[in-house]
């Protein structure tokens, strides 16, 4: 095995519809155009075909606005309790392997080999014509629950486009599952980085938190994303913060004197062009710091990433990387696996700080 192989890794930025391997997704979309009850066949609606389309030739992104809409086809194809199950099996599968015991809902997939040693999934509940908030993460969680507890884990996502009455419902729904000793672990804001009302979420989030669920936040993802807001945010006293991109010097030194830690995701940010080049990436100010990260994946089916593939960037020479050494990427990944919420936090960072080349 290489070295980033059989190196102890969490991937913990991680978005189910967002994950799903293409292969399963045209699986889904030959179902769909085969009727079994009356055996017609039905074809998919141009939209989602010509979005499907985009996603099977590697999309071309512009910027993060051109991002968003990839997944009306992804959520046209993932809408029933049973393509769910599907979908969220082969992404189970395709960052930790198969299953122990695989259910009898889910189709055979070939074995593949781990990208990671422990996965927190996130995913925003979504209502359709088959499933309510309330089954969408039974669903989930039935899958998630196949693994053991110390291989997988759900994060519930709230999406900044929601009404807070529906923030409200979900927020509920997480709580009573954790009680219900359900393998939930955290909540996550995500979603169009300039849309909703944030002010109106933030008792919402103070209860999960009170609660004992892990809080991570989608956080100064754009340049325009509002200092005011960012530091709203931080006074949730969130656990981790997804990209951080555009912080300021204030910003920085609370997450720095709170410890908390930043969810890396290199090629998400490079593709949607939120960061120009690996020289520019805030991971470097981490790195310096020896401040806790967490490497991602974030959306592995629009950017054809994986998390392998992200550790090797931090290995590779520059400009193609970062230029670190093995025991330099070993202590990110120790970080990345200390900053869990689910079962118990691991190894943290040593006091070296990890040099970063400047070329
Ligand atoms: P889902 O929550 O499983 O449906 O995964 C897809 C969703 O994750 C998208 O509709 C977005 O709301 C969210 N998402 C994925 N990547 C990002 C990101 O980089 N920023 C904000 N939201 C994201």
């Amino acid at each position: 095995r290489s070295f980033i192989e059989s190196l102890p890794k969490a991937e913990l930025h991680a978005h189910l519809n967002g994950s799903i391997p293409i292969e399963t997704l045209q699986e889904l979309a030959k179902e769909y155009t085969i009727d079994s009850d009356d055996g017609m066949s039905s074809t998919l609606p141009p939209d989602i075909q010509t979005g499907l389309a985009r996603l099977q030739s590697g999309p071309t992104l512009y910027d993060i606005n051109s991002f968003f809409p990839l997944f009306p086809a992804i959520y046209f194809l993932t809408s029933t309790p049973r393509t769910l199950a599907r979908a969220t099996h082969a992404v189970l599968d395709s960052f930790l392997g198969p299953t122990p015991s695989p259910s009898e809902s889910t189709g055979q997939l070939p074995p593949s080999s781990p990208q990671c040693t422990y996965l927190e999934l996130r995913t925003t509940p979504r209502a359709t014509t088959a499933l309510t908030f309330a089954s969408y993460l039974d669903v989930v969680l039935a899958e998630i629950e196949l693994y053991p507890p110390e291989k997988a884990a759900l994060i519930v996502s709230i999406d900044r486009r929601m009404t807070v009455d529906v923030v409200k419902e979900i927020v509920k729904l997480t709580i009573d599952l954790k009680e219900q000793g359900r393998r939930v672990v955290g909540v996550d804001l995500c979603g169009d980085p300039l849309a909703g009302n944030m002010h109106e979420f933030a008792p919402h989030f103070k209860r999960a938190k009170e609660a004992g669920l892990g809080i991570t936040l989608h956080i100064a993802e754009t340049v325009t994303n509002p200092a005011s807001e960012t530091l709203h945010f931080l006074s949730w006293s969130p656990d981790r913060l997804g990209h951080a991109t555009f912080l300021n010097e204030d910003a920085k030194a609370i997450v720095m004197r709170d410890n908390i830690c930043v969810e890396i995701c290199l090629t998400s940010n490079l593709l949607c062009k939120t960061v120009s080049t690996l020289e520019e990436h805030h991971i470097r100010h981490y790195l310096r710091n020896n401040h806790t990260i967490a490497i991602c994946t974030d959306d592995t089916l629009p950017f054809r990433n994986s998390l392998p593939g992200e550790y090797a960037l931090l290995l590779a020479t520059p400009p193609l990387g970062l230029g670190l050494s093995e025991a330099e990427v070993e202590r990110v990944a120790k970080m990345g696996m200390s900053a869990r919420f689910g079962c118990g936090s691991g190894p943290g960072p040593s006091d070296d700080a990890v040099t970063v080349p400047d070329t």
